[in-house]
């Protein structure tokens, strides 16, 4: 009955991990660019949806990963997740648990993390050991869809917040990592009990349009975005004039897009929606910016967003709608806004 098409049953694995991070005074034995942060814990819970209602959730999954080369404990995340540098001397080492962990996930299955950057950090501890970076190619963000759907917001949310505002009790603390992917699979457990509760309400009354849960899940293994820059112009306006005039095509399988909503400024930033009808919505931005000659180029950027993000565009659109057609035309005189900029 979903317009999302949901196949029952579906399986979403809720993971999340801790990392450890270099220390800034010592020597580290990789770039820390490459390396923001090398996995020392790997917690994953599973929730399965045999129908609209019926849930049922996995024992948690943990594993401790024995951490090859930021091997004394960062201070901060001490703090923050309660281990020290001896608990850093146990474990299995990180293509071990990983192996266990994707045995545990299984074939058929939606991977989910509270934010980005379990991702980001799980793709660079993979590179670093020479692993394929490819992970799971459904992966659902749990915190945009719970601002969308809990509060209508582009707010982002903590676990935490989010377990206060469904009341789901608490007996553990948070920041060790199969604590907290149980919590986050209790959310998203309500998330998409009131998602599902909303498609009703929606097939039941033609004039609710809701989220849809398909737009919150992507492919995290696609290149996600497009740049673009003009030549350099005497003044901003023309700029980004030019800028404005990028045919675009879609950074996955490069067919032209159609904008589902058009340009418009905020501020001196310049915005629209666009759509993949194959790989769903993505945002694209414009800037003006300054050449050390005190020349101007359009700098543009096309990128795949989640539909919490798109919400965002549309909801900075309809404020300006509401404001009138105040300015419309680029002011002339701006320059000191500009971003003085030679990256990109
Ligand atoms: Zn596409």
């Amino acid at each position: 009955m979903s317009k999302d098409e949901i196949q029952f049953p579906i399986t979403f694995v809720v993971f999340d991990m801790e990392w450890n991070q270099p220390i800034s005074y010592m020597p580290s034995p990789v770039n820390p660019k490459d390396l923001p942060g090398e996995i020392i814990e790997i917690g994953a819970v599973k929730l399965t949806m045999e129908s609209e209602t019926c849930f049922s959730m996995s024992r948690p999954f943990s594993i401790i990963v024995k951490p090859q080369f930021y091997k004394i404990m960062n201070r901060q995340v001490s703090r923050v997740i309660n281990k020290n540098t001896d608990d850093l001397k146990r474990g299995v080492t990180f293509p071990e648990a990983y192996d266990y962990f994707l045995k545990w996930c299984g074939d058929d299955y939606v991977l989910c993390a509270w934010g980005d950057s379990d991702i980001s950090i799980l793709k660079s501890n993979l590179k670093i050991h020479g692993m394929p970076a490819e992970v799971n190619e459904r992966f659902l963000d749990i915190q945009p869809l719970f601002g969308r759907i809990a509060e209508n917001t582009a707010q982002q949310r903590s676990v935490a917040y989010a377990v206060d505002f469904y009341r789901i009790p608490q007996t553990d603390d948070f920041h060790s990592a199969d604590k907290d992917a149980y919590y986050e699979a209790r959310i998203l457990k309500e998330t998409l009990t009131d998602y599902f509760v909303m498609c009703r309400k929606e097939n039941a009354n033609e004039d609710i349009e809701i989220p849809r849960l398909k737009h919150y899940i992507s492919n995290p293994n696609l290149n996600t975005q497009y740049r673009w820059k003009t030549g350099v112009f005497p003044n901003e306006k023309e700029a980004v004039a030019r800028a404005l005039k990028e045919e675009l095509h879609c950074p996955v399988c490069s067919e032209l897009i159609k904008a589902t909503l058009e340009w418009f400024s905020s501020g001196h930033t310049w915005m629209s929606l666009w759509q993949c009808a194959e790989h769903g919505p993505l945002t694209a931005k414009i800037r003006a910016k300054k050449t050390p000659q005190q020349e101007f180029y359009g700098s543009g950027q096309l990128r795949f967003v989640n539909g919490n993000a798109a919400r965002y565009v549309q909801e900075k659109w309809e404020e300006k709608q509401k404001k009138g057609s105040e300015t419309e035309e680029l002011p002339e005189k701006c320059s000191e806004n500009v971003q003085n900029c030679e990256q990109l």
